[in-house]
């Protein structure tokens, strides 16, 4: 499920109360996590009120390699690293200096990572599975990350681009489905290695 922003949640009910932006605008369609196509992800940009926020859904496996909870260890130190990647939102996300944005929250959830969550918890349950296997394995199952930036910007009439690092960190990433809705309306855009700046306006 699309859950929005627990601090930007009104900001971006009245950014897109067009419904434009189907992740966030609706309540009704439950996302099909079975649907993915590896080394494609999407992402979602919202500028308003000198605020930028940027939400991903993007599969594990493009991030990690696989799309189960991890197994070995080394499954799980491929995790950890693109976990601490993944929760550097100021380096993946570059915008112009001259806007002074200053990462405000970050948000990084996946189904892969339930055990390391639960860890200690004896129930623990997906907010977003009603069954549960007996068995820790997805067998054929998709999982994806979905990822949550939001920034703050001082001087947003300056806010021109939003240069996209995740590309180079993860080369399995090949690209990024766009929507953006900015002070000149919505656009939608590909975004890859090759390209991988947005223009905000
Ligand atoms: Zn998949």
């Amino acid at each position: 499920m699309c859950k929005p922003f627990t601090a930007a949640g009104l900001l971006l009910s009245a950014v897109l109360s067009s419904g434009a932006l189907s992740c966030w605008a609706a309540e009704t369609q439950p996302r099909q996590h079975d649907a993915h196509v590896h080394g494609v992800g999407t992402m979602n940009v919202a500028v308003a009120e000198g605020q930028l926020l940027i939400e991903l859904s993007i599969p594990a496996h493009d991030l990690v390699g696989f799309e189960h909870q991890p197994k070995t260890p080394p499954q799980r130190a491929v995790l950890e690293q693109a976990l601490a990647r993944l929760r550097q939102g100021g380096a993946l996300f570059v915008t112009d200096a001259q806007a002074e944005c200053r990462l405000q929250q970050q948000d990084v959830a996946s189904a892969l990572l339930a055990v390391e969550a639960s860890a200690d918890a004896e129930h623990h349950h997906h907010d977003e599975h009603d069954e549960h296997d007996e068995h820790d394995e997805h067998d054929e199952g998709h999982a994806e990350f979905e990822l949550r930036y939001q920034f703050e910007c001082q001087q947003p009439a300056r806010l021109n681009t939003l240069t996209i690092n995740l590309f180079s960190e993860f080369p399995d990433l090949a690209q990024l489905k766009v929507q953006l809705i900015g002070p000149g309306g919505q656009s939608g855009m590909v975004a890859r290695a090759g390209n991988n700046r947005l223009v905000l306006r």
